[in-house]
């Protein structure tokens, strides 16, 4: 990667080699959890809808798998490298740790942008990624999800391509499917709801009543969007939204359900959306509200704009929002954060009901889906909180301490190196 770029795996290890001097991690396991324990690149050829062929790149990397099989979803966007992929893979690693989950962590992409591709363009594509991942992908091995530019549809599709593979009926194989197909009644909302439980349990914490709270939601997409409708019915008033086409300011709140509406009948796109003023994209990270959920892309809160963040709480739905040397100025202001691996570990914890139930053939309500969802989350907000507390470090060392302490029992007792 380019070396002006900030490499995000070097985030992740700024924060894994800090809350492992914290925790008094050897430095064995330390190393072993330095690297990915498999990266796969592929190339794939497909023959676009004016017949000529293009060759996309698709990656996947399984980071650990000392808890379980690894888990983690699958990327499309233009940005996607292997730096990003070999991150994000670590982070699910920490994650399902941090939610108690019997996963390790692995993460997958491929460099396309889907917003300009046809419908049977994205169909070969996901088809073609998932013959050349066949032998990585599994049940019981590494099993994907969606991710940003994917969803239900794409893991369809990946489903029944495995599934022609391997001559066997294996909706395990992947999380986030279509209810038919073996979804999980709750899956699509879980990572905003899990927004909501922990925004909610912080809000607790420290002594702001939510009712009346003011939140600012970047992005509004599967986690945005849901994060900021669940936030409102728990009469937080949303301020302002997002997307990467216009962000959007209203003094008495944003109207959620009338925005989704919008965005559904206006090609994925909040540009145009007539509910409130007009703003900078920029300027949705430094409004004076309570809560600032960035549920967009990575890298959105840097040294440069830290200082001027107002929000007492950040809780970061998109994966990676916060870069490394930004977690200082937030903690000396005082701010609280509640890090990726804690706040959107809703999803993968649902992803994991629909793993659970597929196994069983057996399917829950939604009610009960969310009852076990909220409990898990706030479960996992207390142990963070707790060891947190304990090491008297921020909530972002906490989760990273807490994830530890597991991975380090669990490599511990496989040992053999
Ligand atoms: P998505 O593709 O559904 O939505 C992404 C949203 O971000 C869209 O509204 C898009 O317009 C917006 N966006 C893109 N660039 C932006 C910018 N520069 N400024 C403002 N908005 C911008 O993706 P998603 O599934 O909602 O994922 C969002 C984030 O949450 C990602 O970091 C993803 O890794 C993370 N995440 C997703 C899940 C999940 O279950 N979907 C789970 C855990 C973490």
């Amino acid at each position: 990667m380019d070396k002006e770029q900030h490499s995000m795996f070097d985030a992740v290890l700024a924060r894994l080699d800090k809350a492992a001097a914290i925790y008094g991690l050897s430095n064995d396991v330390a190393e072993v959890l330095r690297h990915p324990k498999r990266e796969v690149a592929v190339s794939l050829p497909i023959k676009m809808d004016d017949g000529s062929i293009k060759v996309f790149e698709g990656y996947r990397t399984v980071h650990s798998t000392h808890l379980g099989p690894s888990k983690g979803g699958i990327r499309y966007a233009m940005d996607v490298n292997t730096d990003e992929v070999r991150a994000l893979s670590a982070w699910m690693t920490f994650k399902c740790a941090i939610a108690n989950l019997p996963y390790g962590g692995g993460k997958g992409g491929i460099k396309c942008d889907p917003r300009t591709m046809s419908v049977g363009e994205l169909e070969r594509l996901t088809r073609a990624y998932t013959r050349a991942l066949v032998d990585v992908f599994g049940v019981n091995k590494d099993i994907p999800a969606p991710d940003m530019g994917t969803g239900k549809r794409e893991m369809a599709w990946l489903l029944d391509e495995f599934n022609r593979i391997t001559g066997e009926d294996s909706p395990g194989v992947t999380t986030g499917k279509p209810l038919t197909l073996g979804g999980s009644k709750g899956r699509e909302a879980a990572t905003g709801r899990g927004v909501m439980v922990a925004s909610l349990a912080a809000m607790k914490k420290m002594g702001i009543n939510h009712k009346g709270a003011t939140a600012a939601v970047q992005g509004f997409g599967n986690v945005g969007s849901h994060a900021a409708r669940l936030l409102v019915s728990k009469n937080i008033k949303v301020v302002a939204i997002s997307d990467h086409t216009a962000a959007y300011y209203n003094e008495k709140g944003i109207d959620v359900d009338k925005a989704i509406k919008f965005v559904a009948a206006n090609g994925n796109m909040l540009k145009g959306f007539d509910g409130g003023e007009l703003i900078s994209g920029n300027d949705i990270l430094t409004l004076n509200v309570d809560l600032l959920a960035p549920c967009a892309i990575q890298g959105v809160i840097t040294a440069a704009n830290a200082n001027d963040i107002k929000a007492k709480l950040i809780v970061e739905g998109a994966n990676g929002p916060t870069e490394a040397e930004a977690d200082e100025i937030l903690n000396s202001k005082g701010i609280i954060v509640v890090p990726d691996v804690l706040a959107n570990g809703g999803g993968v914890t649902v992803s994991y009901f629909e793993w659970v139930q597929n196994k069983y053939g057996h399917y829950w309500s939604e009610e009960e889906v969310n009852t076990k969802h909220d409990a898990s989350m706030t479960q996992a907000f207390e142990n963070v909180w707790f060891n947190s507390q304990q090491y008297k470090t921020s909530m972002r060392i906490g989760a990273y301490i807490t994830a530890l302490k597991r991975i380090d029992k669990a490599v511990k007792y496989k040992g053999n190196y």
